[in-house]
This record gives structure tokens, sequence and C-alpha cells, in this order.
């Protein structure tokens, strides 16, 4: 009897080492894996929403629906400040699931929102954003927003209609906001993403993909609103043809019914990889 509590002790320690160990080690990987300099970290903020941290450190925010956005990390849901410093703020269209809280972030960040023009002017004619804080481009506009980092606006097959609670009258109100718009967002060590914003199939996806040649794509699976898993895949695999692709706009609006594992059954066979991602994680490349 005292022999084997003596075996227990001895094997329960060696467990607890074991596990100890594997503790620090993994531990050291996140760490290591956080401090890496010169990687690109992308986070999902659900729908069409991404922080993406560049090889210099730069954070650019696309698209961010935190407030009202239903899969919003529960750590950024109430607490803008949270997502931190953002250095470059980019809005595809003015539906509310795309520019979100981004005219707050902006303030917030005292950081220029980047946006179609015709989106831009109207935030700043109504007051919602002050005139210095916009930044107007639009499609197939080129800018240099940060030192080593391009960010060219490209075609997205949608529309754009800003909805507005004018303080005065308490009254919602709708008014025209240019054109929705995609983005080939390169970073300082020419890795590109092209982020589709919401679109449906447009033939020029082949050419957007052939001029610029994104590493990364993130596509709109959803349907409804925009392309579903099986135009999603076609489009990939017959005219954009990128190393990888990350599958966004799906699993926040009922309406959009697309699933991941519809759009993986669609891409079987092949060979772009797909990031699957769940909100609030963050993927290193
Ligand atoms: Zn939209």
């Amino acid at each position: 009897m005292h022999v084997f509590r003596q075996f227990k002790a001895l094997i329960v320690g060696l467990v607890s080492l074991i596990l100890f160990g594997l503790n620090v080690s993994v531990h050291a990987q996140t760490a290591a894996k956080a401090n890496t300099a010169n990687s690109v970290d992308v986070l999902w903020l659900g729908q069409a929403g991404f922080r993406v941290k560049s090889p210099n450190g730069k954070i650019i925010l696309i698209d961010p629906w935190i407030t009202g956005g239903p899969k919003t990390p529960p750590m950024y849901k109430n607490d803008l400040a949270a997502i931190g410093p953002v250095d470059l703020l980019l809005v595809t269209h003015a539906h509310v699931d795309h520019i979100g809280d981004a005219p707050a972030l902006a303030k917030l960040n005292n950081t220029k929102l980047y946006g179609p023009a015709d989106m831009v002017t109207p935030l700043i004619t109504l007051g919602i954003l002050p005139a210095d804080l916009g930044f107007r481009f639009n499609k197939t506009g080129r800018v240099n927003p940060l030192p080593g980092i391009k960010v060219t606006a490209v075609q997205a097959e949608h529309s754009s209609l800003l909805v507005w609670k004018n303080p005065a009258t308490e009254k919602l109100e709708s008014h025209p906001a240019g054109e929705a718009m995609g983005y080939i967002i390169e970073l300082e060590n020419g890795f590109k993403i092209w982020h589709m914003g919401d679109t449906g199939l447009f033939a020029d996806m082949k050419f957007i993909s052939e001029y610029y040649k994104p590493d990364l794509v993130m596509i709109p699976i959803g349907g409804n609103f925009t392309m579903a898993p099986d135009d999603a895949a076609y489009a990939l695999r017959t005219w954009v043809k990128p190393k990888m692709v990350i599958p966004m706009h799906y699993n926040s609006n009922p309406l959009a019914k697309g699933t991941l594992a519809e759009f993986q059954e669609a891409m079987k066979g092949s060979a772009i990889k797909i990031i699957p991602m769940t909100e609030g994680q963050t993927v290193q490349f």
C-alpha cells in the first residue's frame, strides 16, 4: 500500500512536470509569435471587419462594425479603445455593417477615414465626421496613406446608402453614399491583401487579380447581399486564383445564410489555401 502511494505520488509528480513543461513551451511559443517582427497579423472582428498589423507595426482597420455587430469579440464590443491605436481606417461602403463605428474610431484616434468620395462627403456635410478626418478617393484611385503602404480602390458589384438618425428630428434619413469599393492593400514587404468588400460576381475579378496579384483575398460568402459560397468558389477557382483566402461576411446576418462548410465543400480539390477564422481570432502571415 505504502509503495503504491509512493508510486502514485511519483506518477502525479511526473505528469504535472510534463504538463507544466508543455504549458511553458506553449506560452513561450505564443509570446514568440506575438513578438514576431515583420509579420502580418490579421484579426477578424466579425462580418467584413479586420484589424491588420503591417510588417512595420502599423495598424490598419477595415470596415469596423464593432458596437452593433452580433459577433464582435466581447473585449471590443463596448470598448472601441480596446482595439488599440489605429493608423489607417478604410471603409468599403456606407451600409451599417461596414461603416459601423468608423466615424467614432476616426475621432477617437484622430485618424483619417478613407472611403468612397461620395460617402465621405455626406459624412462631413451632415456633421458625422469632422472635415479634416475624411479622406476622399474613388474606384481605381491609389493612395499612399503611410510610408511603404499603398491602397488601391477597386471595383465591387454592390451599392452604398447611408442611413442616419438626424438628431434634430430624431428621424432616420437615407442619403446617397457613392459606390461600394474593394481594396488592394500592399504592405511594406510587398504582401498584398484584396479585401473585396461586399460584392457579387463580376468578370473583372480576373483582371484585378492578374494586374494586382493579391497574396491573400478576403471574400464574402454569405449570399443574399453578396456572393454565396458557390459563387465565391467559382470566382476563386476560375478568375482570382490567389495563394490564400479568408471567407468573410457570413455568420452575422440571418439573411446571409452561406456557411463556411458550404464554401469548403465548393472549394474541394483546389490548391488555394482556405484560412477559416472565428471572430476574435488572429492569424499570422
Ligand atoms: Zn453592403
